[in-house]
């Protein structure tokens, strides 16, 4: 439902829904919960229960789903960053919990690729680490990364990303290099699905722990994400976690009904039909570009999504047309309901449409709006 009635929540407190035509982006929610998730959650909701025997339970579920040794349920992805590097700093040593973030003396340092930092470094340097960069944008050699590992090194956190393939080492090449020298390999890649068997694709190319959102293809809670790898590892990582209240990791606590959510998104997930959801999205982007196209539009099919995600979007390339991508950003958010399209982040004045979160009743609705908007003309130079 895009149209909320009169008395639903966000029409009380007057603030505006979405179609999502954009992305998974937490700044709008990330993702809807399906049927599944929202019952698994209201259920959990129901009983009191002891949360540490149901994170156990949970936890070797999903190991179990997802083929890997051990796996524990967070807060999200930036919670999982958080206590993995936490777990890798003290290893499974309860008398050092209490160290963060003054870490002098302790293995207080952690390696990214300089092209791979994000703002989600801020979840590791919260605990009081050290970021190493490594290499440069253009690229990284292997004795970059020999050289920056010594006696205090905790961890490499590596992102998967196709958008700095040119600037990193291969993922194999580096977690190889950390295995010879003892580091544990940590592989960000909360965006990272699908493909569905990512899942388990990074442990067996080599990570240590692999962290996923819960909330964005996943569409298990927004609060939620998950840790799979390493059952030592994993076990550290338990350790900063809530409930306890003396854990570095308790102001990122997870409630039962989170984690029964996030159980009951991946279970859905995996039984899902991956071929004919790529299919789906591969006619929605058929469907937005022969309509655009018709208004005038110049488009194109992108393919793979955003960080390298086995799925398409449709680009348009506003470059010498009579409106910009922000005016038609702006025209799309403006109207009823509003409508939220992305801006190409690496491609001036280019805005796409992505089927991700996009449901099949939504596609006329954008659809007539572009039309609502007019014909674009290109200048013939463009
Ligand atoms: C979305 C994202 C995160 C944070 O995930 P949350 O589940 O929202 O905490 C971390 N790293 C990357 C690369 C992401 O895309």
């Amino acid at each position: 439902m895009n149209k909320p009635g009169n008395g639903h929540i966000y029409d009380r407190l007057g603030v505006r829904p979405f179609i999502n035509a954009a992305d998974s982006y937490t700044t709008i929610g990330g993702s809807r919960m399906p049927q599944e998730v929202l019952e698994a959650m209201l259920q959990a909701a129901e009983h009191f229960v002891e949360l540490d025997v149901l994170h156990d339970r949970i936890g070797a579920e999903i190991a179990r789903l997802t083929n890997n040794e051990a796996a524990m349920v967070t807060s999200g992805a930036a919670a999982g960053i958080t206590l993995s590097v936490a777990a890798c700093v003290t290893g499974y040593e309860p008398g050092k919990k209490r160290s963060f973030p003054h870490l002098k003396g302790m293995k207080n340092e952690v390696i990214i690729h300089r092209c791979q930092r994000n703002g989600f470094d801020m979840a590791a340097a919260q605990l009081g680490v050290q970021i190493m960069e490594i290499g440069g944008l253009d690229g990284t050699s292997e004795f970059e990364l020999e050289e920056a590992i010594g006696p205090n090194t905790a961890c490499i956190i590596y992102f998967d990303t196709t958008q700095y393939v040119k600037g990193a080492l291969p993922l194999e090449k580096a977690a190889h290099i950390a295995r010879n020298r003892g580091v544990p390999f940590i592989v960000d890649a909360a965006a990272q699905l699908p493909p569905v068997d990512n899942l388990w694709r990074y442990t067996e190319l080599g990570a240590d722990l692999v962290i996923f959102s819960g909330g964005k293809t996943l569409r298990g809670p927004q609060s939620s994400g998950f840790i799979v790898g390493k059952k030592e590892l994993v076990r550290a990582c338990r350790l900063h976690a809530g409930p306890a209240s003396d854990a570095v990791g308790r102001p990122m606590k997870v409630g039962r009904e989170e984690m029964a959510g996030l159980l009951a998104a991946i279970e859905r997930y995996l039984k899902l039909d991956h071929a004919a959801i790529r299919n789906r999205h591969e006619q929605a982007v058929e469907v937005f570009r022969r309509e655009l196209e018709a208004l005038g539009y110049k488009s194109e099919r992108v393919f793979p999504g955003p960080t390298g995600q086995d799925y398409a979007f449709a680009m348009f390339n506003m470059r010498g047309a009579n409106l910009t991508a922000d005016d038609v950003l702006q025209f799309m958010k403006e109207g009823d309901p509003a409508i939220l399209v992305g801006l190409a982040r690496e491609k001036e004045n280019h805005f796409c449409l992505n089927p991700l979160h996009v449901s099949d009743e939504e596609i006329p609705i954008i659809v007539e709006r572009f039309k609502r908007l007019g014909p674009i003309v290109y200048e013939s130079q463009a």
